[in-house]
């Protein structure tokens, strides 16, 4: 409905005009990335677009009763986080590698072109989730991942070029209304805060910030051809599937190979490491975004640095 006294043809004060094309310019370079979505459909069609804010209200009651118990964990593509990962394995009580054989596998983010692990839905990935008891319900339930505490909300994220420093990023939700769902003919009123403390979500954003700031990057990068223009290396991509998934794996790595005697670690911080697996996701997050965008997350050891410049001048022919 419009508003009579919303006269978009009065005139507007320089000022005003410049701050509406700077706005308008702002508004066009942003770039939007949902983060969880958890649906069936690639084309979007059940995500509503409307930008929900923590105060906004919406319906919803999901239980035991509903006619759909369970049927959002039929066919569903659920990305694994690093935090998921390490929750349900410690819930399975089984070694990473063995879990991500079992119920899980790998696919490319189509957002950010990376690699990620995602939960196995049946053979042809339209069946029952592999952690689904279908009496029972989620085997898993204290400790399922993101994407199913959150659903049917989904979490997406914003990245405004050219704003201010500490507010370039602004995280939304958004709806997934689905037709199996009943849950939101329910009518149980929540707010978007209510429901992200009720399904525990904050501790698991917390874990996977580093992780959705670089699927963010990426995403945004990916328009121009990666980081600096260039796609990244084969390489770079396996170790970055590495930290995400496998941190069983990435603890061999780093106490295996040089990389202590690379990169300057706290000695406090090596012995966490040796047993603290989200001490070393939140390591593993710093030295992928040194080694993918040269963030200085993460400092290089004196000697190693010495040497890196004594090489570069020597390239450049420098005395
Ligand atoms: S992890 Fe649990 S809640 Fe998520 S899809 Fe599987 S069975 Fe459903
Ligand atoms: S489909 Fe909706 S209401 Fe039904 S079990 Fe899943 S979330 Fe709950």
């Amino acid at each position: 409905m419009s508003d009579k006294n919303d006269d978009s043809s009065e005139a507007i004060a320089p000022d005003d005009s410049r701050a509406a094309r700077e706005a308008a310019e702002r508004l066009m370079a942003e770039s939007e990335v949902n983060i969880f979505e958890g649906v069936r459909q690639e084309d979007g069609g059940p995500v509503l677009p409307v930008r929900l804010k923590p105060e906004d209200m919406f319906c919803l009651s999901c239980h035991r009763d509903v006619p759909c118990w369970n049927a959002c964990c039929y066919g569903a593509d659920v990305t694994l986080t690093p935090y998921d990962i390490l929750r349900l394995k410690g819930n399975l009580g089984l070694p990473t590698r063995e879990f991500l054989e079992r119920y899980t596998y790998s696919d490319i983010w189509p957002r950010s072109g990376l690699p990620v692990a995602k939960l196995q839905m049946g053979a042809d990935g339209k069946g029952a989730c592999g952690l689904l008891d279908e009496e029972a319900g989620c085997t898993v339930y204290a400790d399922r991942p993101s994407t199913c505490r959150y659903y049917p909300l989904g979490l997406g994220a914003i990245k405004l070029k050219d704003a201010e420093e500490g507010q370039e990023k602004m995280d939304f939700h958004f709806l997934v209304k689905e037709p199996h769902c009943k849950g939101h003919d329910e009518e149980k009123l929540q707010s978007v805060a209510q429901f992200r403390t009720e399904q525990g979500i904050e501790p698991y954003d917390r874990m996977n910030r580093g992780w959705i700031d670089i699927q963010m990057k990426m995403a945004s990068w990916k328009t121009i051809g990666g980081p600096q223009g260039r796609d990244l290396s084969e390489q770079t991509k396996r170790m970055f599937f590495m930290v995400s998934t496998d941190v069983d794996e990435f603890r061999r790595f780093v106490f295996g190979s040089k990389f202590l005697d690379t990169y300057y670690v706290e000695d406090a911080t090596v012995a966490l490491l040796q047993t603290d697996d989200e001490a070393l996701l939140q390591l593993g997050f710093d030295w992928l975004k040194n080694v993918m965008f040269n963030e200085p997350t993460i400092s290089l050891r004196k000697n190693v640095l010495q040497a890196a410049i004594a090489r570069t001048r020597g390239e450049l022919g420098a005395v």
